[in-house]
């Protein structure tokens, strides 16, 4: 049962900081962390390796079937499988992203990802992140945190993790990508990005990453 097990919902803009702060607090608290974004990167994937038009809804719902997405926990971390192949990895480059917003607007690829994600709340203590987790996926969150910053800021962060990886980029292109996808996930008619009414509003502009996995630690703490 849901009840019996802690879930905290993280959601918040692209780029605040969400996965590293979550994954960060889920260690430090013993919870299992759940990067929902990883599955409609899944998705997304899918449809770019196999050229479906992402704003063609009926050609993505067509696909659905043919895509199974699947989060696995090895030691606990969690790896996003594709019918059976790891993509951890893959969902990460920047064109994955855009195609993730592109298929998260569609109702139904949504309805197809919300039992797993619920599943994992029901098996386990967690964290969860994502846009809708306390206000679609989880409504009786333990506790919800909706995690922000400036734009500027999430852009610069971005573009700095993009960088280390070697991704080739620029500040403008992760700015505007990242300007885009909150317009997208903010103005979609099904589980827009919104802070849940009973949400803890933390905005980490002006802290670095120890002060914000502080901040996050005290807030889940204080509420379980
Ligand atoms: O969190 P991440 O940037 O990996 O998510 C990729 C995309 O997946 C987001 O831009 C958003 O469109 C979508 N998403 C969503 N609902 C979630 C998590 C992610 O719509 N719970």
């Amino acid at each position: 049962m849901a009840d019996t097990f802690v879930s905290v919902a993280i959601d918040g803009p692209v780029g605040a900081g969400k996965s590293s702060i979550a994954r960060n607090a889920a260690k430090k608290l013993g919870y299992i962390y759940v990067d929902t974004g990883a599955l409609y990167r899944a998705i997304g994937l899918y449809c770019h390796r196999n050229g479906i038009d992402m704003k063609d809804a009926d050609a993505v719902i067509a696909a659905l079937p043919s895509a199974r997405p699947e989060i696995r926990l090895i030691d606990g971390v969690q790896h996003i499988y594709l019918n059976a192949e790891d993509v951890s990895e893959e969902i990460r480059l920047p064109e994955i992203s855009m195609a993730a917003s592109a298929v998260s607007a569609i109702p139904a690829v949504r309805t197809a990802l919300l039992e797993l994600q619920r599943d994992m709340a029901r098996a386990n203590n967690v964290i969860m992140d994502g846009r809708d987790i306390g206000t679609v996926v989880l409504p009786d969150a333990t506790v919800k945190i909706f995690l922000t910053a400036k734009a500027e800021i999430r852009a610069k962060r971005r573009f700095d993790e993009l960088c280390a990886k070697g991704v080739q980029t620029t500040f403008e292109e992760v700015l505007s990508d990242l300007n885009t996808r909150d317009y997208n996930d903010s103005h979609r008619e099904t589980a827009p990005l919104k802070q849940a009414e009973d949400a803890v509003l933390a905005d980490t502009s002006e802290l670095d990453f120890e002060q914000s996995c502080q901040l996050i630690c005290d807030i889940i703490r204080e509420r379980v």
